[in-house]
């Protein structure tokens, strides 16, 4: 699924982030940026060990916010570590935690002049976010982003489990209705 937003599209599409092309991948990382499982592990065992050596150099992240490696191995070339929230009971800032982790990887993206960007579900793994909330904050988030900032050219989610993924697209066709 794929719309246009100003002068750049948003795509939904399932499938393993540690494939995409586009110019960088977003990982969920954790504030230590010590890798983990899901995502996180995912992408350091597709990208090689030269992504975690960067990673520790930078030595963490706070939640909501986010920093760049290179993408070791992978077709992209870059990866952007953000940390999301760990969900309590939705009291506790989670949403605005949850919508700086992705303005902060759009940011840094649009810094290091990348044009495009896969981001994952962020938090609603092992962080425990409630997908239905949490997808509608991060297309919110992300269409605000590329309304406002005309660097970015394409950025797309990337859904592990088709669940995930009408999820995700119920929430973008609400929000494009
Ligand atoms: P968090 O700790 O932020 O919740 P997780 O990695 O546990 O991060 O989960 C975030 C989302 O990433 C989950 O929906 C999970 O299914 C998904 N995921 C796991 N592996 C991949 C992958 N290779 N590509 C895309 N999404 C993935």
């Amino acid at each position: 699924m794929e719309k246009k937003i100003g002068s750049a599209a948003l795509s939904l599409i399932k499938g393993d982030i540690t494939h995409e092309e586009t110019d960088a991948i977003v990982n969920a990382a954790n504030s230590r940026l010590a890798g983990g499982g899901g995502v996180d592990g995912a992408i350091h065992r597709a990208g090689g060990p030269k992504i975690m050596e960067e990673c520790r150099k930078i030595g963490g992240c706070p939640t909501g916010s986010a920093v760049i490696t290179t993408g070791g191995n992978l077709k992209a070339k870059y990866v952007i570590h953000t940390v999301g929230p760990i969900y309590h009971d939705g009291k506790h800032n989670e949403a605005k935690l949850l919508s700086s982790a992705y303005k902060s990887s759009l940011e840094i993206a649009v810094k290091n002049g990348i044009k495009s960007l896969a981001f994952p579900s962020i938090s609603t793994g092992a962080y425990g976010y409630p997908i239905n909330e949490a997808a509608e904050i991060a297309l919110k988030t992300v269409m605000d982003f590329i309304r406002a900032d005309k660097g970015l050219s394409l950025v797309r989610f990337v859904l592990f489990s088709d669940q995930d993924f009408e999820v995700y697209k119920k929430a973008l066709e609400k929000l494009t209705k």
